[in-house]
C-alpha cells in the first residue's frame, strides 16, 4: 500500500510537472494576502502558493486600540498564519523579505531566496519614525496585537501622569480615547494629550466631522496641542520647540505610516508613503501584483486610502488577474466600492461617513464593532469578539 501511494504521488509529481504548475508568492498574510491565498484556490488555480510572513499571526488591526482599555482581549484579534496557510494548502514561510529580484523572478529573504512565476506584494504598512531615533527608542507605537498588549501593561503598572500622543490622526484619537477609557474605568484623573502639528484634527474631513471629534475630545478633557511639534524626548519626558515640557510622561508615536522596509529599496514607482503605484488592474509589471496598504491605487485622482474593504477586494482581483493572466484571458479593472469610514472613539461617541452620509453619535460605534466582527476571521473569533464587547459594553 504505502508503495503504491508512493508511485503515485510520483506519477502526481511528474503529472504537475508537465502540466508546467506555477508558482505564486504572496509576501503578507494580512487581509489582502489571505484574501488573495483564499481566492485562489476557490478559483482553483493549478498552481503552488507560498506565503511569506515575518510574524506567526494575522492580525484584526482595527480592534488593536481597543486592547489598550482591555475592551478585547489581544486572543481574539489573531490567527495562526501556519494554520490558515495549511488551510488552503499553501507553504508557509515564517521569515521577512528584504528584496525582491524582479529580472530574475526571485523573492530575496535574509538566507534564501524563492522563485516565482506570479507574485503578490501585501505587506501592508507599519508606523514611520521620519528617522526619529529618540521616538523609535522612547515612545511606544501599535501596529500589532502584542504592542496593544505593551500600552496596556505599561499604562496599568508605570506611574505615569501625562499620557501624549504624537499624531492626531485616525489612531491617535482611537488610542487617545481609549486611554481615557482605562482611567474612566479605576476613575483616576489623568492628562492626556494628542500632538497635532496643524491648527485641524482629521483635516481631510469636512468641517462637521473634525469639530465634532474635537468637541468629543474636549468632553473628555484630552488636551489636543495644536501647532504642536515635538523637539526632543526621552525617557518618561517630551520637549516641544515653543518650550512647553512635560514629564511623568508615557509617550505613544501615531505621527505616519509607511510600507514595508524593503520596498523603500525597490527601484519601482512609488507613492507618498512608499507605496507602490498600480495600473487599473493591480500591476507593477506583467507578473507581479501590489494590493492592501503596499498599493497606491488611483481612484477618481486620489489614492484610495488604507482600509480593510479595500485591501480585501484588491487581494481577491489580484487573484483574479493572475487566473486570467495564466489562461490568456483579459485582465480585470480594479473597481471599488467606498462604503464609507468610520472614526471610533472610545467613550461610544464616533463619527463618520457612511453610504454618502455623515453620521454621529452610537450608530457609527455600533457599525464600526459590526463591521470588526463580520470582518475577523472565523467564526471562533467572531464569536469571542461578541462575547468581550458583550461583557465590556460598547458604551
Ligand atoms: C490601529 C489601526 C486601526 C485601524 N482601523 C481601521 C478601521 O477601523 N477600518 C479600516 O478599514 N481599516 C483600519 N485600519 C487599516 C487596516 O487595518 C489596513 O488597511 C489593512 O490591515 C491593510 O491590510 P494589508 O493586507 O494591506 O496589510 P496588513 O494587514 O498590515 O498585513 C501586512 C502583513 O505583511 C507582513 N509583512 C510586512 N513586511 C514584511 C516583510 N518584509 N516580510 C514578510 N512579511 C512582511 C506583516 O507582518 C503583516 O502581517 C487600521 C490600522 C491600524 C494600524
Amino acid at each position: 500500500m504505502r508503495k503504491q501511494g508512493h508511485a503515485n504521488l510520483s506519477v502526481c509529481h511528474i503529472k504537475d510537472k508537465m502540466r508546467n504548475k506555477q508558482k505564486i508568492i504572496i509576501i503578507g498574510g494580512g487581509f489582502s494576502g489571505v484574501c488573495a491565498m483564499r481566492r485562489i484556490r476557490q478559483l482553483k488555480i493549478f498552481c503552488d502558493i507560498i506565503l511569506i510572513d515575518k510574524k506567526n499571526n494575522f492580525e484584526f488591526l482595527p480592534l488593536l486600540p481597543d486592547i489598550i482599555s482591555s475592551r478585547i482581549k489581544e486572543e481574539y484579534l489573531s490567527v495562526n498564519l501556519a494554520e490558515l496557510a495549511k488551510k488552503y494548502d499553501a507553504e508557509y514561510f515564517n521569515k521577512e523579505v528584504t528584496n525582491i529580484d524582479f529580472n530574475n523572478n526571485k523573492v530575496i529573504l535574509k538566507d534564501l531566496e524563492l522563485r516565482y512565476d506570479f507574485l503578490i506584494i501585501a505587506s501592508g504598512a507599519t508606523n514611520n519614525f521620519y528617522g526619529n531615533k529618540e521616538a523609535q527608542r522612547y515612545a511606544l507605537k501599535l501596529y500589532s496585537a502584542s504592542d496593544g498588549a505593551l500600552i496596556r501593561e505599561t499604562i496599568k503598572e508605570g506611574n505615569y501622569d501625562n499620557f501624549v500622543i504624537i499624531g492626531g490622526g485616525y489612531t491617535g484619537i482611537e488610542i487617545a480615547t481609549n486611554i481615557w477609557r482605562h482611567f474612566k474605568k479605576t476613575k483616576k484623573e489623568k492628562n492626556i494629550y494628542i500632538v497635532e502639528r496643524s491648527n485641524k484634527l482629521l483635516s481631510n474631513l469636512s468641517d462637521n466631522l473634525s469639530r465634532y471629534v474635537a468637541e468629543n475630545l474636549n468632553r473628555l478633557k484630552i488636551i489636543v496641542l495644536y501647532n504642536a511639534q515635538v523637539k526632543s524626548m526621552g525617557d518618561g519626558f517630551v520637549s516641544f520647540t515653543d518650550g512647553f515640557n512635560l514629564e511623568r510622561a508615557l509617550i505613544v508615536w501615531a505621527a505616519g505610516v509607511k510600507t514595508a522596509d524593503y520596498i523603500d529599496i525597490l527601484k519601482q514607482e512609488k507613492a507618498p508613503q512608499g507605496r507602490l503605484k498600480v495600473n487599473e488592474y493591480l500591476q507593477i509589471s506583467h507578473n507581479c501584483f501590489a494590493v492592501g496598504d503596499s498599493a497606491n491605487y488611483e481612484f477618481k485622482g486620489r489614492p484610495l486610502r488604507m482600509a480593510i474593504q479595500f485591501s480585501i477586494y484588491e487581494g481577491i482581483c489580484a487573484a483574479e488577474n493572475i487566473k486570467n493572466l495564466m489562461q490568456n484571458k483579459p485582465l480585470k479593472k480594479f473597481n471599488p466600492v467606498d462604503l464609507g469610514y468610520i472614526i471610533p472613539m472610545a467613550n461610544g461617541r464616533s463619527c463618520g461617513f457612511v453610504f454618502g452620509r455623515e453620521i454621529f453619535g452610537v450608530i457609527p460605534s455600533m457599525l464600526h464593532y459590526f463591521m470588526c466582527i463580520y470582518r475577523s476571521w472565523g467564526v471562533r473569533k467572531q464569536i469571542g469578539i461578541l462575547s468581550e464587547l458583550i461583557k465590556n459594553r460598547i458604551k
